[in-house]
């Protein structure tokens, strides 16, 4: 086959990918997209049954990152803001009757303590795991599992590895863009990356689907890439915006490997979360509800789309709390859900049974082309994401939400603007 060149390639069309690639192309460069699946997206993955939205991967718009608003208003894509009670089944077999509150707050699907996260937003360190932090504070047992369980639901990661230091910057980001708000893309998050690749297309640029890259090869001003299939792309420069769990995991190969960059990846964590979406033939859970908090059950969380009318539940955990519902087969999930659902709303598993129609997930953790859902930091790799925005010898560029340096690893505004800040940083070479 023979190469085909280019003045630049992207690895990936997630929205890091899209966006990078878009600005280059946009600023009259000749750019490859190659990304593995069929689909654009990535960790944006939204499945459309019947009249209903139903999200797989990424799902609210956290706050007001100024990236990401415009370019929601740039397609034109209408957005709802997330209302409703937010209920707290706090005990065994709860009435569900009394809102906790009226939902306002992004971070109250997981928690409804949140105070002790102020304090965190002024820890100036030494840096230690949140989960030392929090004994630091010596609170009653039952608040101090509630703070450990929002920030494993939230992160989904290891409160006893997670860095307090880390999670405070990220409390103090997300202050800066009203981060306890939520909105949902009112047609699925799906329109957002369909709409920067078609404005990719529009600028010229080539989109290659079904393109897995297993190597790249480089040296200062050339690189070398290789897919599955044999066909090899050259270009003088490259942004890759693997996840993490693909770097982690060294699927790609790299030669040589950037070692600095490469060790700096292995110094943050990706968080596996367990997500499913039950659709049922009618309503089983009070009206105005927004958020389930269900500490004793696994899963802990559950949530509607709500104000949106919508007969979609879903069920989240995050962090370690996952792992055991993850290792469950698809029946099995089910049935656990079905059971944990009518213990939590009170009801018969049969009654639960005969309304559910179907249930939606994707299996983040073991799918090749994530291993996992999103990045955060431990005690110690506060600084890594910032050397892995490094331009490498001014020819490997690194993009993805675990590159972000403004606190808002894991997010879309992260990907989207680290993908800007590559897209930049190749145009200035
Ligand atoms: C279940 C879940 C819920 C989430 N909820 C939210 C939320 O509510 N709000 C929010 O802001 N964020 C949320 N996120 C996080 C958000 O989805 C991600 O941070 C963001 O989409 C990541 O974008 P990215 O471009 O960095 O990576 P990705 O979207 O993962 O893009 C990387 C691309 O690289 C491709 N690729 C991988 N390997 C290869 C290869 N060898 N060759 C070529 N291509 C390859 C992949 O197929 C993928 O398309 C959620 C994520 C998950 C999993």
């Amino acid at each position: 086959m023979t190469p085909r060149s280019f003045d630049s390639l992207v690895v990936g069309a997630g929205i890091s990918g899209l966006a990078a690639a878009r600005a280059l192309a946009e600023a009259g460069q000749s750019v490859a997209l190659l990304e593995a699946q069929a689909r654009v997206g990535g960790r944006i993955h939204t499945c459309h049954e019947g009249t209903e939205i139903i999200e797989l991967g990424a799902e609210f718009v956290h706050g007001r990152a100024p990236e990401l608003w415009q370019l929601l208003s740039e397609a034109k894509l209408p957005t709802y803001e997330r209302t409703g009670d937010l209920l707290d089944s706090a005990e065994r077999n709860p009435e569900i009757a009394e809102p906790v509150s009226q939902q306002q707050n992004g971070h109250a699907e997981f928690a409804d303590a949140s105070d002790p996260l102020e304090q965190l937003k002024s820890f100036a360190g030494p840096d230690c795991s949140f989960a030392t932090w929090v004994e630091s504070l010596h609170l009653p047992a039952d608040q101090q599992e509630s703070q450990l369980g929002y920030i494993e639901g939230f992160n989904a990661a290891d409160a006893r590895e997670a860095s307090a230091l880390a999670l405070g910057r990220q409390q103090r980001a997300e202050d800066e863009i009203e981060g306890d708000r939520l909105w949902r893309l009112t047609q699925g998050y799906d329109q957002l990356p369909a709409f920067v690749g078609h404005r990719f297309e529009a600028a010229g640029g080539t989109l290659i689907l079904g393109c897995t890259i297993v190597s790249i090869a480089w040296s200062p001003g050339r690189v070398e890439l290789t897919a599955a299939s044999g066909q090899i792309f050259r270009a003088r420069r490259a942004i890759v915006t693997l996840p993490l769990g693909v770097l982690q995991a060294g699927s790609v190969s790299f030669q040589p490997p950037p070692a600095d960059l490469l060790a700096a990846a292995y110094r943050m964590r990706m968080g596996q979360v367990f997500r499913t979406t039950m659709v049922f033939r009618h309503r089983l859970w009070p009206a105005s509800m927004s958020f389930l908090i269900a500490r004793a059950t696994a899963p802990s969380v559950w949530w509607t789309a709500y104000p949106v009318a919508s007969l979609t539940l879903t069920a989240w955990s995050g962090g370690p709390r996952a792992l055991p519902l993850l290792a469950l087969t698809p029946e099995e999930q089910t049935a656990r859900l079905t059971e944990a659902l009518a213990e939590v709303l009170s009801l018969e598993p049969a009654e639960v049974e005969q309304a559910l129609v179907s249930t939606h997930t994707h299996p983040w953790h073991s799918d090749p082309y994530s291993l996992g859902a999103y990045s955060w930091v431990p005690v110690g790799g506060l600084d890594a994401s910032q050397l892995l925005s490094q331009p490498v010898e001014d020819t490997l560029f690194f993009a993805g939400e675990h590159t972000d340096i403004t606190g808002h690893w894991g997010t879309v505004h992260a990907a989207l603007r680290s993908g800007l800040r590559a897209a930049a940083q190749v145009l200035a070479v």
